[in-house]
């Protein structure tokens, strides 16, 4: 009995990190089928989907657990090929509104629209098929660079490869390692940091091509080059996308079209930064909070100058 319950166990616990750490394995929720929370409907459509669609959350409300709601009446609309920053305290929700557009869980109450179309009503492949996600922590593959890239898009030429990791800013770096796309990455090869990691996680997003992108970012400081680097690629990796930024430092809001503040559950203000700074509430409060912070490293070279 333990011999079976071991590894049935070790899958469960598989299955929450990956819905919990948003990692875009869809290979993997092949294997883990039986243990899905959505369904697809009978007959469900696939999603049909323009380049840069709108995506829309329509008084969404959300809980784990029915006594502890997370989510209360979220609304708010992403324009086609706009960025859309959620910031908020930690805990406020900001990585649960990406979790139920990827439908990993069924809004509690409202509903997620993409182009009109309600997500739960079209298949689940079509609908993870037009969102790419950058996660928090990117899962690396004990291979070579280039494959890790290439896990985006199996069957990807070297060409497409190296194009990809030059708008992720990450060719520069990779050419001027001795073995180039051939090093060895992950457990037992190169240790990459977190920004590195990242922008393999763009690189891969931008073999997929999805029309919605979702960028998880780091939740630790990253070190001003990383910074600028991971803000190069995502401007890049934004265009004609609509893009949602779970943004954890409060540099990509800047750039955002919209800045939406979570607070315990709801939105609690919204608008572009220079508009939420003049505003002088929550989200100026949290602008001068960071600001207070130590100083980060200090800025290297630029990392893409020989790309
Ligand atoms: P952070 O900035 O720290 O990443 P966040 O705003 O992204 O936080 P979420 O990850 O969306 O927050 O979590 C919102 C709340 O939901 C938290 O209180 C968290 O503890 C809770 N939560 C998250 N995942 C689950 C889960 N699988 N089951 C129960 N509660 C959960």
């Amino acid at each position: 009995m333990i011999q079976l319950y071991a590894p049935l166990n070790f899958l469960g616990v598989l299955y929450r990190e990956i819905k919990q750490g948003l990692t875009d394995l869809e290979r993997m929720f092949g294997l883990l089928r039986a243990n899905r929370e959505v369904e697809d409907g009978t007959d469900a459509p696939a999603l049909r989907v323009s380049h840069g669609p709108e995506v829309r959350f329509e008084r969404v409300s959300f809980a784990y657990d029915s006594d502890r709601p997370i989510l209360s009446e979220v609304d708010f609309t992403m324009r086609p090929g706009t960025i859309t920053a959620v910031v908020g305290p930690s805990g406020a929700g900001k990585s649960t509104l990406a979790r139920l557009l990827y439908r990993f869980y069924d809004v509690s109450g409202g509903r997620i629209l993409v182009d009109g179309q309600d997500i739960r009503s079209v298949t689940q492949h079509s609908l993870r098929a037009a969102i790419g996600i950058v996660p928090q922590d990117t899962v690396l593959f004990n291979d070579t660079l280039g494959y890790n890239v290439a896990y985006g898009r199996p069957g990807a030429s070297a060409a497409e490869i190296e194009d990809v990791c030059r708008s992720a800013q990450l060719h520069g770096f990779i050419a001027r390692l001795p073995q180039g796309y051939e090093t060895p990455v992950g457990e037992r090869g190169l240790k990459l940091s977190g920004g590195e990691k990242q922008r393999v996680a763009i690189a891969r997003m931008l073999l997929k091509d999805p029309a919605i992108l979702v960028l998880d970012e780091a939740t630790s400081a990253l070190d001003t080059r990383n910074e600028q680097a991971i803000q190069g690629a995502l401007r890049t990796a934004a265009a004609g996308r609509t893009t949602l930024v779970i943004a954890h430092r409060l540099s990509t809001v800047v750039d955002a079209d919209r800045v939406l503040v979570l607070d315990h559950g709801r939105i609690a203000e919204s608008g572009t930064h220079a508009a939420l700074l003049e505003q002088d509430g929550v989200y100026a409060r949290m602008w001068e909070a960071q600001a207070q912070q130590p100083e980060e490293p200090p800025a290297l070279p630029d990392a893409e100058g020989a790309s």
